[in-house]
């Protein structure tokens, strides 16, 4: 019998298995994570922030497969793609005949001096708490120190992480000012963006709203201000220094290392995937999310990563390896966004709908358009479990 070794649990590597048991594939499915529970990525600034637990967006794989997949916890380490094995941590390597490979994302800092080393990214729970307890410390600390900079937070980028994580910020601080007594007019918050708009994938009309909103809670958003270096406590850019003591690094996304370190051909550990999205030359491997690059046919540049292609890209994977195994050609995959919602803190936001017709939304309505999304299972905020039922 045939093996699919399915690597990662987040969006990508939970909708194939599911997909891979729905197309009753004749194969051994297994399941390799490095941590025993699933959770949401797109939630992770919510944990960063401090407005979600870690269980409120987690669960455990082992309950959430059916029993005949085997679900191994253990990190990989290398794809030693000539002889077929998935090289892990721990265990003895795992020989695969198809390979699901939706290792997912890491933070890219560009090589800026300074930035690895003296900011706090965060891709999974344990670098979102860090995130949280490390701003926490600092605030608490103030008491003491009285030194302003722990009541300063820099948010190094204004893609969809960087947003997303202030309006979360900008709601929660109010709490915690409260609750550690801190004089509000002293905080902080701060966002340093290289472009001269936040929001690079939105709309004008929908980034400026943004903009504004977070602008109006008090936030200084310094747009068109590059950042070139970052030292203890300090954020270089625009020729100016902006000191604080929690620095938050969220300027872009690369894909998982094992990329690189597998020898794939690939520009920020992302590959460009066939139009079956497998691996040229190597029929028998997928790559899905982050981990792979598909060209938008009309950009000719690749689609950006979301877990709204992470899962339709899933889908097609299954479907193709159910066709291989049983002699069928593959399918195109062929990618129709249904828009992206940003979410700015817990009851505001600015979303882009391309479902019966074009819609541009901001503010409250965003929220019962997030809602709908959860129960309509489409867009990428939708909740995994209603993700991984719809069929
Ligand atoms: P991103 O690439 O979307 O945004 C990073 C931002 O950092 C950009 O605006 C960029 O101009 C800025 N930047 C880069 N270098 C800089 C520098 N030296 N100085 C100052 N600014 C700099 O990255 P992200 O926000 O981490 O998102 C990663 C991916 O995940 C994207 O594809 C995004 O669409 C997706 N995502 C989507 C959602 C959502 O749809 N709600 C949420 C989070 C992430």
């Amino acid at each position: 019998m045939a093996t699919i070794a399915v690597l990662g649990a987040g969006y990508a590597g939970m909708r194939a298995v599911k997909r891979l048991i729905h197309e009753k594939v004749d194969a051994r499915i297994v399941l390799v994570n490095d941590h025993p529970y699933h959770y949401e990525s797109t939630q992770l600034h919510e944990i960063a922030a401090g407005n979600k637990e870690p269980a409120d967006i987690t669960f455990d794989i082992r309950e959430a497969v059916p029993d005949k997949v085997d679900v191994v916890i253990d990190t990989v380490e290398r794809i030693d793609r000539e002889h077929g094995q998935v090289m892990l941590k721990n265990g003895e390597p795992l020989a695969y005949d198809y390979l699901v490979n939706a290792l997912g994302f890491e933070s890219e800092t560009f090589g800026i001096p300074g930035a690895e080393e003296n900011s706090l990214s965060f891709n999974n729970i344990d670098s979102a708490m860090a995130v949280r307890e490390h701003m926490e410390k600092a605030l608490a600390n103030y008491a003491t120190s009285h030194d302003e900079n722990d009541l300063h937070i820099v948010v190094c980028g204004a893609g969809f992480t960087g947003i997303e994580l202030l309006g979360e910020l900008a709601w929660r601080m109010p709490q915690l000012a409260k609750g550690y007594e801190l004089p509000e007019d002293l905080i902080k918050l701060i966002c340093i963006e290289a472009s001269p708009k936040v929001l690079g994938m939105l709309p004008e009309s929908l980034a400026t709203w943004a903009l504004d909103y977070l602008t109006g809670k008090g936030i200084a958003m310094h747009t068109g201000t590059a950042i070139t270096e970052v030292r203890p406590g300090v954020v270089v850019a625009g020729g100016q220094e902006f000191h604080a003591n929690t620095i938050i690094w969220t300027t872009g996304v690369r894909g998982s290392r094992v990329i690189c370190d597998s020898g794939y051909e690939q520009r920020r550990n992302r590959v460009m995937v066939q139009e079956d999205l497998s691996v040229k030359d190597h029929p028998n491997e997928f790559l899905v999310g982050d981990v792979s690059a598909v060209p938008d046919v009309q950009t000719g540049r690749p689609y950006p990563t979301t877990a709204q292609i992470s899962i339709a890209q899933a889908d097609v994977v299954a479907a193709n390896i159910a066709a291989r195994l049983t002699g069928h050609e593959p399918h195109k995959f062929v990618f129709k966004s249904v828009g992206t919602v940003c979410s700015l803190g817990p009851h505001a936001g600015v979303a882009q709908i391309d479902m019966m017709g074009h819609w541009k939304l901001k503010g409250r309505k965003v929220g019962m358009v997030k809602r709908l999304v959860n129960d309509r299972s489409v867009l990428e905020l939708a909740h995994v479990k209603e993700m991984l039922e719809s069929n």
